[in-house]
């Protein structure tokens, strides 16, 4: 039996912490929490976060704090995540870290690991502009290195449409990597302070690194 866990996967932009978030999901019964599909959701939905969210996601820029941790907190309400959450793209400043910590010591819970996915900066930037997903389900595919085994036709659910984001574009992305570096990358020592960051090299194939994560993965929910 899986222990209720809550696991971080930190990283750039194109690291594969969606990837890889969506195969845990499968392999050990936890739910991804995406704040980026959140805040997508939002923008969509067309709410006050939403609108207030859009323009600051189209510049590459990082969304407030209270923003974000409002929306994390109605998605850590939802009684789903008693199954244990992948946070994905969640805490990205040192803000939304020490809150996360509030609101998990609240509910009697700690992070179990904090998984920084190490990636090089050129590597990042043709996995974002190569990026694509099923419109229908969300899988992510890549135009050289995940295409679907039929050409067209998504492997998991069999929709033909398939869309890009707008922020995956040279500009935003450069931005985004500039965020990251100045805003998140400090987590990474925040969490090995804590004594839970583990480092996997996020540059081998994307069954090498889910390997080395399902080991990690596995200790901490057994
Ligand atoms: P993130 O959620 O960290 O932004 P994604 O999981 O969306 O990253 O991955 C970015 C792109 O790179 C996607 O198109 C995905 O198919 C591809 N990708 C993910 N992991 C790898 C990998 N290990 N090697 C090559 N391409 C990858
Ligand atoms: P990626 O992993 O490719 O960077 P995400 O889907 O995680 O993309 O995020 C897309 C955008 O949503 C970010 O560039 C940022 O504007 C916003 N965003 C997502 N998560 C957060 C967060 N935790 N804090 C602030 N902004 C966020
Ligand atoms: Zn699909």
């Amino acid at each position: 039996m899986t222990k209720s866990a809550v696991l971080i996967l930190l990283g750039p932009p194109g690291a594969g912490k969606g990837t890889q978030a969506r195969m845990l999901e499968e392999k050990f019964g936890l739910v991804q929490l995406s704040t980026g599909d959140l805040l997508r959701a939002a923008v969509a939905a067309g709410t006050e976060a939403g609108k207030a969210a859009q323009e600051v996601m189209s510049a590459g820029g990082l969304v407030s704090d209270e923003i974000v941790l409002a929306i994390l907190k109605d998605r850590m309400a939802e009684p789903d995540t008693a199954k244990g959450v992948i946070l994905d793209g969640f805490p990205r400043t040192e803000g939304q870290a020490a809150a996360l910590d509030d609101l998990l010591a609240a509910q009697g819970q700690s992070i179990g690991a904090a998984i920084s996915l190490d990636v090089d900066d050129a590597a990042m930037i043709e996995r974002v502009s190569g990026r694509y997903t099923c419109a229908n389900c969300g899988e992510g595919y890549h135009d050289s290195f995940k295409q679907p085994a039929v050409a067209g036709v998504c492997d998991k659910c069999g929709s033909t449409e398939f869309k890009r984001r707008a922020d995956d574009n040279a500009e935003t992305v450069s931005a985004r990597l500039e965020a990251y570096h100045a805003q998140t990358a400090p987590l990474i020592s925040y969490y090995e302070g804590k004594g839970v960051l583990s480092r996997v090299d996020a540059m081998g194939q994307i069954d090498r690194v889910a390997a080395d994560l399902a080991q990690i993965v596995t200790q901490v929910t057994n």
